[in-house]
């Protein structure tokens, strides 16, 4: 792989992008990261470092950008103020573009699309609501007003499989 600081220009068009300018790789994002804890393989620090280095065909094609729980805990500590999360975020939205989704987060997109909920209603679930004192099943969501802003937002065409007009599959 070649070293690039093409990656990192692009990147820094965005006001989220530039902040990656301001990182010493000092490693406390990764040292707080909850995916990073039960992943090794995950470390936000690394993918911040692969950006730096203008690895873009690399990381468009990590699964690794998946894993992040979007708990922000990076932002939280940053002592530099890199929005490690919000750009992970931009890559997600690159890799989609290209049309690299790992299939468990396309079959969640169809999910969405089709019931409103990116967890079904299942006996298990239900157990566990009971359990905890819930209801026992999550409340229904308006499934056509969903439709119509993903539609709205060209989710379709984007997580493909997806009918471009009507409603469920
Ligand atoms: S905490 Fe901030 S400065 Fe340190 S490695 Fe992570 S992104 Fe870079
Ligand atoms: S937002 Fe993502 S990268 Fe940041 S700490 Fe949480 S899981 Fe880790």
């Amino acid at each position: 792989m070649m070293i690039s600081s093409a990656f990192r220009k692009e990147m820094s068009q965005t006001e989220i992008g530039k902040t990656i300018n301001y990182c010493y790789q000092c490693g406390t994002c990764a040292g707080i990261c909850p995916a990073f804890r039960v992943n090794s393989n995950y470390n936000p620090r690394r993918l911040v470092e692969d950006i730096l280095l203008g690895f873009k065909d690399k990381l468009l094609n990590d699964k690794n950008i998946w894993l992040c729980t979007t708990c922000h805990l990076c932002l939280e500590v940053c002592p530099q103020g890199v929005l490690v999360s919000e750009m992970l975020f931009d890559l997600r939205h690159m890799a989609v573009a290209i049309g690299n989704i790992p299939e468990n987060i396309r079959e969640e997109g169809v999910r969405v699309f089709n019931t409103g909920l990116n967890l079904p209603n299942n006996p298990a679930i239900a157990r566990r609501r009971t359990k905890m004192g819930l209801k026992e099943n999550l409340m229904t969501p308006n499934v056509e007003v969903i439709q119509t802003i993903l539609k709205e937002v060209g989710f379709p065409k984007l997580i493909e499989k997806l009918p471009e007009e009507g409603g469920n599959e």
